[in-house]
């Protein structure tokens, strides 16, 4: 299998001299295509800002090293390559659970965005609720369109960042089985911020950050 992102020397640091806050430091590690990877940490320990930009290090993500690129480039890497679910959903609350969907794809001028947005909507599950805003729909309702938006642009990397953090145990459980339902489906790489260890076992590979650094 080949490599698809690769994480060198990476470090962050928050705020500037007087008060910087080293968040990350010398962070190295790789993930195969298709592999789905666990980031377990206590909180604070820098799992998300690990998803955020960088201050030093390097990120080569499908051969492209994202130092290298533009804002305008960096997010059209994002909009094409990767999806992202959040902890708290972050759907667009004056659109409807179709619309969210459908952003991702008009941003990329794909001509017809319902057809394939539908598609998306019924097999998490919403068929029947693509009509409904997000104020309409319970917590795992909401995570499931977002998931349906995340894998809309089919994007060789998912990022989850805490995707069951705001659902009880139950609903939690049907999303994180989703989730891997799908990203096998559809080979999708899936990169997963989790506190729940259960969930981490079912990973190919454990990443463990503690005080900014991976520990083994
Ligand atoms: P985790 O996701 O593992 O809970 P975070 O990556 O969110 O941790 O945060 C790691 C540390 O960085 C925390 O101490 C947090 O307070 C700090 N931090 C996060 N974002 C910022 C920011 N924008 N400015 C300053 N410090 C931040
Ligand atoms: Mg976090």
């Amino acid at each position: 299998m080949s490599e698809i992102l690769k994480v060198k020397s990476l470090s962050k640091v928050y705020g500037s001299k007087t008060n910087a806050l080293t968040v990350l430091k010398d962070i190295n590690f790789s993930v195969l295509k298709g592999e789905s990877v666990a980031i377990i940490g206590p909180s604070g320990s820098g799992k998300t800002t690990l998803l955020d930009r960088v201050t030093e290090g390097e990120i080569i993500l499908s051969h492209i090293s994202l130092n290298e690129l533009n804002e305008d480039e960096l997010a059209q890497v994002r909009n094409q390559n990767i999806g992202f679910v959040f902890q708290n959903f972050q759907l667009i609350p004056t659109l409807t659970a179709l619309e969210n969907v459908q952003v991702p794809l008009e941003l990329r001028g794909v001509k017809n965005t319902m057809e394939p947005s539908i598609a998306l909507l019924e097999r998490v599950g919403l068929g029947a609720r693509k009509n409904h805003y997000p104020s309409q729909l319970s917590g795992g309702e909401q995570q499931r369109v977002a998931i349906a938006r995340a894998f809309s642009n089919n994007p060789e990397i998912l990022f989850a960042d805490e995707p069951t953090g705001n659902l009880d145990e139950e609903t939690g459980k049907s999303i994180e089985a989703l989730l891997f339902e799908i990203n096998k489906e559809k080979g999708t790489t899936l990169i997963i911020v989790t506190h729940d260890l259960e969930l981490a076992q079912k990973t190919h590979q454990i990443i463990k950050i503690k005080g900014g650094t991976i520990i083994h």
